[in-house]
């Protein structure tokens, strides 16, 4: 099997695509089952530049989704996710928007440390003018908050931090080692995104070393391209099935109704 469950569309206003055109690219790319997992959307204007409107997800966003999977179910299967963020202050409402709809799998994400955005290029200045290692651990520390609340099955891009290539020069191993340790106790699963690879770290998210890490615990492991146009769905995909071979005994974890299988993951020649 093959997956690819981190998708965008043009409704977060920072991607292209219908939820249509990602799926008509993962059907050409031969794939079992692709995941919409669009940015959810947040109440007061939080982050608003990237992100549709709760009406516009109600509206527009999930029943287009709908009718994708309902219309392409012979040829593949299109899973119903959502990217949310981890942000203090918003978890209830989080906790309720999950509630009320009924997705296949909930990515957990950190994309901001306090009102900053880690990822956000306009402000990447940050990184010249504050302590790169303070950034770290209070980027994996903000990792491990996320993966205590329970709200989510995935972690997605667990070091996004490194994402413009600003690097610790204090070693990172053991908090590293502690947050795995607390995904494992919490049960989630960690996302192998490549979109990193398209970013100027050029690096897969996460790192090697810290797959390494997930491996000594045994994390189940499931793919994402991070895909903001359909033409990035399952990019890179060869590369990050070796790391599945390599760091996950070659299982990849899929998820229905938020429960969560592993199978064998099979090879991709895009
Ligand atoms: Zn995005
Ligand atoms: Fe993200
Ligand atoms: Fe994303």
């Amino acid at each position: 099997m093959i997956v690819d469950y981190h998708t965008h569309t043009s409704l977060c206003k920072h991607a292209t695509g219908t939820p249509e055109d990602y799926v008509l690219r993962a059907l050409e790319l031969g794939f079992d089952e692709i995941g919409m997992s669009e940015h959810i959307p947040m109440p007061d204007s939080f982050d608003e530049r990237h992100r549709m409107s709760i009406e516009e997800y109600y509206q527009r966003y999930a029943p287009s989704v709908v009718e994708v999977s309902e219309r392409y179910k012979k040829r593949i299967q299109v899973r119903r996710g959502i990217e949310a963020d981890f942000f203090d202050g918003t978890q209830e409402w989080v906790r309720e928007f999950i509630k009320e709809n009924d997705f296949d799998f909930v990515i957990g994400s950190v994309h901001f440390l306090g009102s900053w955005g880690v990822d956000d290029p306009t402000f990447v200045h940050r990184y010249e003018e504050a302590d790169v290692d303070r950034i770290y651990e209070e980027y994996f520390h903000t990792v491990e908050r996320a993966v205590r609340t329970g709200l989510f099955d995935i972690v997605g891009h667990y070091d996004l931090v490194k994402k413009f290539g600003y690097r610790p020069t204090r070693n990172m191993d053991e908090l590293i080692r502690e947050v795995i340790g607390e995904i494992k106790k919490n049960d989630l699963c960690l996302e192998i995104n490549t979109s990193g690879l398209r970013k100027p770290v050029q690096e897969m998210y996460p790192s090697e070393f810290i797959l390494s890490l997930a491996r000594d615990v045994r994390l189940p492991l499931t793919l994402g391209s991070d895909a903001h146009a359909p033409e990035d769905v399952g990019k890179d995909f060869p590369l990050a099935v070796e790391m599945i071979e390599r760091y996950g005994s070659g299982k990849i974890s899929l998820f229905e109704k938020r429960e969560r299988r592993e199978v064998d993951v099979t090879k991709t020649s895009d």
